[in-house]
């Protein structure tokens, strides 16, 4: 089966290999605070900031999810005021998430085809911690990097935290431009589920401390102290971080990465456009995600689309909250391949 889910995803063909390595080596039973531990946490995290150009004053967090992190910068680093800027059911799910544990998130929403505009933004007021999805992996939308820092430079005395979950290792990302960033491994690296990234500036760290938050085993500044021993609060995913490791080892920088996958981008957008009984569900190209590729027909050719793929061994991304019944999403993540690519294409075309 060839998963074109918007993840979890396909994975790397290298992975059982990298899995078999970790038994061999005994990666599966060390200990997390042993040397070989702390030497394979620091490698991997060297090699993700070298391969994603992440600042080198910023930390990197190793979490189980991204919807922990979502719980993470709710419980350490909103003390009063939260802004959710979101267009798609993942940016509603963490003002969901935060405004259990505070009562001062503030939703903003946007439209679909609409460009995120910093001048109408409602954060002038409070500081707090402002919350974008970058990439919107419900409806396939993304922020870009020029707006990421047009908000950053109108303000720059909020936390900014950005929810690159469907995006990071995929695009290149201007991290400067914010204070948090997080994303999952199961989709554009490539990789089974259970581990989460966080990557924090020095300011949102300072921020943490000021709060002096320190009640949850996952509390940002016990993390901190953690990391500066390369070491985790709880016993991590060892073995993700393993395979995280030998596919970063592997992964050209994200440059190149990114010069594949917007060129397969542009095929399927000119592919969607001449077909009849399908098209993409965002009109506005200056919104497209690069990494997710929503696609809409009537809801029984969808049936019928879906249907035929699984037969031929392909499993579309079912569509995503209000948009479940109406659409498919399309994965394209660095994993999948030009040969799985036009097999899918090839029995789309079957549908005119
Ligand atoms: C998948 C996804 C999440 C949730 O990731 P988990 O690893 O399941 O916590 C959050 N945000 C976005 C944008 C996503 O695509």
């Amino acid at each position: 089966m060839i998963s074109f889910y918007p993840g979890p995803s396909r994975v790397h063909n290298e992975i059982p290999k990298y899995v078999n390595d970790a038994f061999a080596l005994g990666i599966m039973s060390i200990n997390h605070r042993s040397d070989t531990f702390v030497k394979m946490s620091e490698r991997t995290i060297t090699l993700l900031k070298d391969r994603l150009a992440i600042p080198k004053n910023y930390t990197v967090f190793y979490t189980s999810s991204a919807t922990e992190c979502w719980e993470i910068i709710a419980q350490s680093l909103v003390s009063n005021k939260s802004y959710h800027l979101y267009n798609g059911a993942f940016g509603q799910k963490w003002y969901d998430y935060t405004r259990r544990l505070q009562a001062g998130a503030e939703p903003f929403a946007f439209g679909r085809e609409e460009q995120l505009n910093v001048k109408t933004l409602p954060a002038g007021t409070e500081p707090g911690v402002i919350c974008i999805t970058q990439n919107e992996t419900s409806n396939g939308t993304q922020v870009r990097n020029r707006t990421l820092r047009a908000i950053r430079k109108a303000y720059p005395d909020h936390i900014i935290a950005v929810d690159a979950t469907s995006s990071m290792a995929g695009v290149p990302l201007d991290f400067k431009a914010a204070d948090v960033w997080f994303a999952s491994v199961q989709k554009c690296f490539g990789l089974p589920a259970g581990l989460g990234l966080m990557i924090c500036s020095p300011a949102a760290l300072q921020h943490s401390v000021r709060l002096g938050e320190n009640k949850h085993y996952n509390s940002l500044n016990f993390l901190t102290e953690m990391m500066a021993k390369w070491q985790t609060s709880c016993t991590p995913n060892v073995l993700g971080i393993y395979l995280l490791m030998r596919v970063l080892e592997k992964m050209p920088p994200i440059a190149e990465v990114y010069a594949e996958l917007e060129s397969r981008y542009k095929d399927w957008t000119a592919f969607l456009s001449e077909r009849k009984t399908m098209r993409h569900l965002v009109a506005n190209t200056a919104v497209h995600s690069h990494t997710v590729i929503p696609v809409t027909a009537e809801a029984d050719m969808l049936t019928a689309i879906k249907k035929k793929a699984l037969k031929e061994g392909i499993l579309l991304g079912e569509g995503y909250g209000e948009w479940k019944a109406t659409t498919f999403r399309i994965a394209n993540f660095p994993a999948l391949k030009i040969g799985e690519i036009r097999t899918l294409k090839r029995l789309l075309k079957t549908f005119g």
